[in-house]
């Protein structure tokens, strides 16, 4: 009971490749892209994520490249401030360790971690899985048939694993009626260091944040039905032209910006609800199993949660992997429930459809100002309800010790 196949390199995958190493196990990652996504949007970081992450040496780096925003500022159509609040209250609550950094440099620096020490392979992915009683044979597109002693999906939302093994996306997933577009440009102005800003307009939001190497994240969020979403790029452009085109603002400098651009993220805030996150040899971790969704806030932490939790179980299991899937969901299932109905709630109050609720919400934020009541608000979302398992970790001096790491398969492109 040894070798494992990983599905995915975002932020779960490479967190569980590091951990199951210094569990004992062999974990082979695969990654259906050629090369780790570049660009992106921007994560708010903290709490048990945070944790581990320091666990795994990348704090320093973390803190490096991320950024420690000052304001979230909500302008009017001439750019005025109408509301907004000092996030110096997140960084009071975490005692300092509260950070803002793109998810692809989190997904970066993660799998630097495991790099070079177990084989990854870029541009496969699984096509077929086949379970047996002592192994699962897994078909890779690219790479034929190969043998694993377990499979875990870390494919995120739309995971393949879960629609191989446990049945289709609709099954599971719970749109929460927006849809979210995120792209990155060079060389835009105005530039407002360290402050998100953003305009809105009943039932959709435009978010500008400002990065180093003068370039600049565009977020947008928009209520939506349950339309399927357009798939060709010229075709999402379109739909964003068509939700943005009459607003003001910086928006016809934003939709410019947006014809430039050849990459770019979009697609439903939905969640993932699943009775079990497992079946035989065969589990699911972060988004895969259980998408919180951007309203959490958190994803990326509890998709690290997930995976180190995943590991400990299987180490401490000693091969009883049922045993090990089993604990896994117990110790998580009510945490992530509780986020994602938290999420669901949050929902109306990211956009609101109507001007009577922006006009709330503008209200309670303009309240965050009254001293303690912003500590009050979010005190009891930012805290983590959730102490994580010690565990004995039998090989984590030989996988901390990353300068002396010594590739036993290396990377290699399909
Ligand atoms: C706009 C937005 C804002 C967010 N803000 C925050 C925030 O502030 N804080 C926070 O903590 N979280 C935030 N999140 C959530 C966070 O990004 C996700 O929860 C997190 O990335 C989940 O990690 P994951 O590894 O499970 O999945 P992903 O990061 O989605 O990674 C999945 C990986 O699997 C790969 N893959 C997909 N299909 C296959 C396949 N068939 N075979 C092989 N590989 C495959 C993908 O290419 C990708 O590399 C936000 C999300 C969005 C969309």
């Amino acid at each position: 009971m040894k070798t494992v196949l990983i599905s995915g390199a975002g932020i779960a995958g490479p967190t569980l490749a590091f951990w199951l190493r210094a569990a004992g196990y062999e974990p082979t990652l695969v990654e259906r892209t050629p090369a780790l996504r570049t660009g992106g949007y921007v994560i708010d970081f903290w709490g048990l994520g945070y944790d581990i992450a320091e666990r795994m040496g990348l704090i320093t780096e973390i803190n490096r490249i991320g950024y420690h925003v000052q304001e979230m500022r909500i302008v009017d159509s001439a750019g005025r401030r109408l509301a907004g609040f000092g996030t110096r209250v997140f960084t009071e609550l975490t005692g300092g360790r509260y950070v803002t950094l793109q998810r692809s440099d989190l997904s970066r620096l993660l799998f630097e971690r495991v790099k070079g020490c177990i084989e990854s392979i870029f541009g496969d992915e699984i096509v077929a899985l086949h379970g047996e009683p002592d192994c699962v044979w897994v078909d890779l597109k690219h790479a034929g048939e190969r043998r694993f002693d377990l499979v875990i999906g870390a494919d995120g939302l739309h995971s393949t694993v879960r629609k191989l093994v446990l049945g289709s996306q609709q099954r599971f997933e719970r749109h929460l009626g927006y849809i979210v577009a995120a792209f990155e440009v060079r060389g835009y102005r105005p530039r407002d260091e360290d402050a998100y800003l953003i305009y809105g307009r009943p039932g959709r939001m435009v978010g500008r944040f400002t990065l180093r190497g003068d370039r600049t994240l565009f977020l947008l969020v928009f209520a939506a039905g349950h339309a399927a979403l357009p798939v060709t790029l010229d075709a999402q452009k379109a739909m964003l032209r068509d939700v943005y085109g009459h607003d003001v603002w910086e928006c016809p400098r934003i939709l410019a910006e947006l014809d430039r651009t050849d990459e770019f993220y979009l697609d439903r805030v939905s969640q993932i609800r699943m009775s079990n996150w497992s079946r035989g040899r065969i589990a699911l971790v972060g988004d895969a199993a259980f998408c919180v969704s951007l309203l959490a806030g958190q994803g990326s932490a509890l998709a690290m949660i997930s995976a180190y939790v995943l590991a400990g179980e299987l180490g401490a299991a000693e091969g009883r992997y049922q045993q090990a899937f089993a604990r896994y969901e117990a110790l998580l299932r009510s945490y992530i429930g509780a986020k994602q109905r938290g999420a669901e709630r949050f929902a109306g109050a990211f956009a609101p459809k109507t001007r009577a609720g922006m006009w709330f919400r503008n209200l309670v934020i303009k309240a965050f100002a009254v001293p303690g009541l912003a500590r009050l608000a979010v005190g009891r979302d930012i805290a983590d309800a959730l102490q994580l398992p010690c565990y004995g970790w039998p090989s984590l001096d030989q996988v901390t010790a990353t300068e002396l790491f010594i590739p036993i398969h290396g990377d290699r492109m399909a």
